[in-house]
């Protein structure tokens, strides 16, 4: 939606109550373009933020109520921050209520807002809809009060808001990159120590695809409990010979061939993809930053290789989407990127390649899997901010 309907539906929804200047807010959604399963082992991810976005008008109330319209869901919730937020209402209120929580009980906000919610990002897509809803909702609540909080604990405090309120066990990398992504930039995310490093992906020539395989398999929770298991069961067994590792970040290949005796073979391809993983994360980010992208590719299809086969998080759309993108002329590479067992695809390719390869998928995709892919293209974008 354009800013000025958007102004009118805010003026239409909200008589009375607040008053000032109308706050405008932007937090983007994220791609992670390599380092999967490696955020609760000690690793590193390399996300970028893309060119879809939340965006919340709001205005400052002069009292502790906060009224927020989602476009998306056609409907207002109303609740307090002046006391403990309930956790109450729609599914979707429990994002923003988490974050407003949290604020009140860091003392940063006392007073409410009226608010509106937009968004383009895909709703449930694996583009970390969720994400960005937070981190506007923080930014917007933010504001409203004056208040300023750093990006890295307004991050924190947004993982605390899905973590606690609609009950989602994430890690840090969405709000990490929702809040502080750079225009040309991806990020190497530490997930050890929280430390960033930007890594410049500002060539013109270049574009990042994202299709999502519009399949999302059941049993997902059960599979990413086991293998988290997996993964402490090998660090338990590495750490017989080699004491210094507590995770697998600690551990390289060496370690692990030394280890093997007696460890599950599945136990070793699970630690494997791991290891393997954050060195291909930290390859990558070099990569670009050398502006090797036929590099960047390699990595890229060596990562969806072992996430397919040693990690067993693919499926058959995801695969097929590699396939298909694998012999488009000017694609570096691709790879399945999120959790798995559907979602999305990532891949880097120049601006060229990108009517070539979203044709192929429209043709090829259907062929193979009977559904149909959503395609589009997008460059590395701002964080959060407000627009003035
Ligand atoms: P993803 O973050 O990959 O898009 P999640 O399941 O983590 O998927 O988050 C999606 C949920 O976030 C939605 O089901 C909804 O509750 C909430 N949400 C995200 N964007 C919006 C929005 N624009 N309006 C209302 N709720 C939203
Ligand atoms: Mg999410």
């Amino acid at each position: 939606m354009d800013i000025v309907s958007l102004r009118k539906k805010f003026a239409e929804l909200f008589v009375g109550g607040s008053s000032g200047e109308l706050i405008e807010v932007h937090a983007p959604g994220r791609v992670n373009l390599i380092g999967e399963h490696t955020d609760y082992n000690d690793g590193f991810v390399c996300p970028m933020a893309i060119d879809r976005r939340m965006v919340i008008l709001a205005r400052r109330r002069n009292d502790g109520l906060v009224r927020l319209h989602s476009a998306s869901s056609s409907q207002t919730v109303e609740f307090p921050v002046d006391r403990a937020v309930p956790k109450d209402g729609p599914a979707w209120a429990l994002y923003p209520k988490g974050v407003a929580e949290i604020l009140r009980q860091k003392k940063l906000i006392t007073t409410g807002m009226d608010a509106l919610a937009t968004s383009d990002v895909p709703i449930g897509g694996g583009l970390s809809s969720s994400a960005s809803f937070e981190v506007a909702t923080a930014f917007a609540l933010l504001a409203a009060n004056n208040a300023q909080m750093d990006l890295v604990d307004l991050a924190l405090a947004c993982q605390w808001a899905e973590h606690n309120y609609p009950g989602m066990p994430c890690g840090i990398m969405d709000q990490f990159i929702s809040a502080m992504g750079r225009k040309g930039y991806a990020m190497l995310l530490d997930c050890r120590d929280r430390s960033t490093r930007q890594v410049p992906l500002n060539d013109p020539n270049l574009r990042v695809v994202i299709s999502n395989s519009n399949v999302k398999h059941e049993l997902v929770m059960g599979e990413y409990t086991a293998r988290r298991h997996q993964c402490e069961t090998a660090v338990k067994l590495i750490k017989k010979k080699f004491p210094n590792v507590s995770s697998l970040r600690d551990a390289d290949m060496d370690a692990l061939e030394d280890s093997r005796l007696g460890m599950d073979p599945t136990v070793f391809r699970r630690a494997r993809h791991v290891i393997t993983e954050i060195e291909r994360t930290i390859d990558f980010a070099a990569a670009l930053e050398a502006r090797d992208y036929a590099a960047c590719g390699k990595l890229m299809y060596g990562s969806h290789l072992s996430l397919r086969d040693d990690y067993a998080v693919s499926c058959g759309e995801l695969d097929a989407l590699v396939e298909i993108a694998r012999v488009v002329p000017g694609v570096y590479g691709a790879r399945m990127t999120g959790g798995g067992f559907g979602g999305c695809i990532v891949a880097l390719c120049t601006a060229d390649a990108v009517a070539t390869l979203t044709a192929k998928i429209e043709s090829e995709y259907p062929k193979k899997t009977g559904k149909n892919a959503t395609t589009f293209a997008t460059v590395a974008s701002e964080g959060a901010h407000i627009v003035k």
